[in-house]
């Protein structure tokens, strides 16, 4: 058994956890963060390692559960108690109208008050608490069974993972109850992902609605974990019935529950306040973050509402009004070609302008090669396009042929800077790959200037953007060019802030060539590759004239990386580029680590705990210098565990399989330190 956490590790985990709670809170519900994510990272940092070195310190509701767990086999159903069910729809205000009248015939009254809120557009969840902590999650399924979907569930950062007793308290609730809500994603996230999608060629998603649905019923948690998903509450079951008297007050306690509800709801008298709702709605939706498809009418009382009670399929008491659809046929005129920041290249149809929901219509993206062949689609067709929010438009389908219709295909130029395109094998985009293509160039100058990269601190997107669009910038090698007066002129720059733009520029030439090569920006070379790289090849140069054997030599770097590697110093203005580099005064060289003996040559070592003369690092770079290697976990093959202060589970592992074991004095003398 690992040795019983100290009580003031246990302390500080329960104490990161609330703060941690707390920022999450700030963020992801209020939209107004308290820290920076650095600061917010950090301590998600700390509490990761003390679980790591501590496991039974971990808890189920523990905010580092939100980068997803492991991946599952299948899916268990649950039984809803209270079912969950469909609503009814209405496609006009007379549709509407009429659901008011059956209301206030059902009840012999004369005018009700309803709820009118946003009909949220993705996918509805039910979310058990357990004595103020997330239990489970559960998709709406049919209506009486759903899946189980708690660990991606827990990955939605706008989902408590546990309510704080003070809070449950102001809002009158016990731990136990149920709310329900519906998962969706921002625009702005869904664009982003398939952005993403594009560039690694995986599934286009039509649709915020799908890409919400799709991401929570996936049986690998970390995927949920990367799609960036919300949560809106819009009901509160306690014993599997409404909390309150009245749905405007289950609303209400959400929020202070702190559950992300909407602010937009509204009590209407009678059903003409609810139609002015809708109409309102209609103009300023594409206004929203997110997407709505409609407006829910709920009846506010929930005595009324037991007294309508419920068809088989939905609520006699609740209707979906649903906004038209914005959908129409164009003819596709041309497929052009976009060249993106990345360097990918995004095939767009340019339509007969058409007018759908009020808005003109010419282009829309066809993201990539894959879609234009599912689609089937060639220049001259007619398509159905649909407009959803402010999102571009997409095609749906095809709907007729052209008569003189004829295929796309890529160009084998960029049309941006006429350089070759390139394309992986096995990956679905094309790419050009000079990094000085018009297109690219401030992305590659933000990469370059990054902080794991060169790090050339206060080159962020504004400066760049001036720095291109002024032209002073054409490619990373004129950043070492700039004069002060030129850089004093830009906006929100000073005399003196200027000069420390190009003192740090000047500092980034002493950067070691790992980091030069990660700065370069060639695809599939991240910060480890980079590294790799530099301990193989002494030079920039030497590694721009690697033969793809040579390449695939090196650790951990396969056909496709070397491959990458070999088509970006292909490029003649990609070699231009290392020779005005070099010209600058960028001129790394390897950093090999100074090796001192070879005494501990092919010998490999695990460190657990703290050390007390030294941090890790530093007892690592000594086991470097004399020829041996530092591993991350224990094996039979592992030659040596160093054992510091409040050591993890490693320990046990080299008791139980035998390995040497040193404390911190073992370890100076085997070095030779004493
Ligand atoms: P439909 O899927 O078109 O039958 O519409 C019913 C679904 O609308 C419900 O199952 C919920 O997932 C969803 N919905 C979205 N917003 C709300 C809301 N504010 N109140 C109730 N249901 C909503
Ligand atoms: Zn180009």
């Amino acid at each position: 058994m690992a040795k019983a956490a100290p009580a003031t590790l246990k302390r500080e985990a329960e104490e990161l956890r609330e703060k941690l709670r707390y920022h999450e809170y700030r963020y992801h519900v209020l939209d107004d963060p308290e820290i920076s994510d650095a600061a917010y990272d950090k301590l998600l940092v700390r509490l990761k390692e003390i679980e790591a070195e501590h496991p039974e310190l971990s808890t189920p509701d523990s905010p580092t559960v939100r980068v997803g767990a492991q991946p599952r086999e299948g899916f268990t159903t649950v039984k809803h108690v209270r079912p969950m069910l469909s609503l009814d729809n209405a496609f006009s205000f007379d549709a509407l109208r009429e659901f008011d009248r059956r209301v206030r015939e059902g009840i012999g009254r004369e005018e009700i008050e309803y709820i009118a809120e946003h009909k949220f557009d993705g996918l509805s969840i039910s979310l058990l608490y357990e004595d103020g902590m997330l239990a489970r999650g559960v998709t709406r399924g049919d209506g009486t069974t759903g899946e189980d979907v708690t660990p991606n569930i827990k990955t939605i950062r706008s989902i408590p993972l546990r309510i704080e007793e003070s809070v449950l308290k102001k809002a009158k609730l016990k731990g136990d109850f149920e709310v329900r809500g519906e998962v969706i994603m921002t625009r702005k996230a869904f664009e982003a992902m398939n952005r993403q999608q594009e560039q690694v060629g995986g599934k286009i998603f039509v649709n915020a609605r799908n890409s919400a649905a799709g991401s929570v019923r996936v049986l690998d948690p970390s995927i949920t974990a990367q799609r960036k998903l919300d949560f809106f509450a819009y009901y509160l079951l306690v014993n599997d019935k409404p909390a309150f008297p009245k749905h405007s007050e289950s609303l209400e306690t959400l929020k202070q529950l702190r559950f992300r509800a909407s602010d937009d709801w509204k009590l209407c008298d009678g059903i003409e306040a609810v139609v002015k709702y809708c109409e309102s709605w209609d103009a300023k939706r594409e206004k929203l973050p997110y997407e709505i498809d409609g407006v829910v009418v709920k009846v506010n009382s929930v005595g009324v509402q037991n007294e309508l009670g419920f068809t088989s399929k939905s609520p006699r008491w609740a209707i979906a009004y649903k906004y038209p659809a914005r959908q129409e046929q164009t003819v596709v005129n041309d497929i052009i070609v976009q060249v993106g920041r990345t360097g990918t290249l995004t095939p767009v149809a340019v339509l007969e302008p058409v007018q759908v929901g009020g808005v003109t219509v010419s282009r829309s993206t066809l993201h990539n090669m894959d879609e234009i062949e599912r689609l089937g689609l060639h220049i001259g067709d007619t398509v159905l396009i649909e407009r959803a929010g402010e999102v571009i438009p997409h095609v749906l389908k095809v709907v007729k042929e052209g008569k003189n219709r004829r295929a796309f295909r890529m160009p084998k130029e960029c049309p941006e800077c006429g350089s070759k395109i390139h394309k992986v094998e096995g990956e679905v985009a094309y790419r050009c790959v000079n990094v000085a293509c018009p297109a690219k160039r401030k992305e590659s100058l933000l990469h370059f200037a990054g902080r794991h990269a060169m790090d050339i601190d206060g080159l962020g997107d504004k400066i760049v953007d001036q720095l291109v669009d002024k032209g002073l910038v054409k490619d990373l090698a004129d950043l070492y060019k700039l004069k002060l007066d030129e850089v004093a002129a830009l906006e929100r720059m000073a005399e003196k802030s200027a000069q420390n733009l190009l003192d740090e520029i000047e500092a980034s030439k002493k950067n070691p060539l790992s980091r030069v090569i990660y700065a370069l920006g060639i695809q599939f070379v991240g910060e480890r590759t980079g590294q790799l790289l530099a301990e193989h090849f002494s030079s920039l140069e030497e590694l721009a004239g690697a033969k793809q054997e040579q390449l695939e030599e090196v650790n951990e770097v396969g056909p496709k990386v070397a491959a990458s590697i070999v088509d970006f110093f292909s490029e003649p203005a990609n070699k231009q580029l290392i020779k005005k580099l070099e010209k600058a005064g960028v001129r790394p060289t390897a950093e090999k680590t100074k090796v001192k003996s070879n005494k501990l040559a092919g010998k490999s070592f695990v460190f657990t705990g703290g050390l007390a003369n030294r941090s890790r690092e530093e007892a690592g770079e000594i086991v470097k210098q004399h020829g041996g290697k530092i591993v991350g976990s224990v094996s039979k093959k592992t030659n040596y565990v160093v054992v510091g202060a409040d050591p993890g589970s490693k320990y046990d592992k080299a008791k139980e399989l035998g390995v040497p074991i040193l404390d911190e004095a073992g370890f100076e003398k085997l070095v030779g330190l004493k």
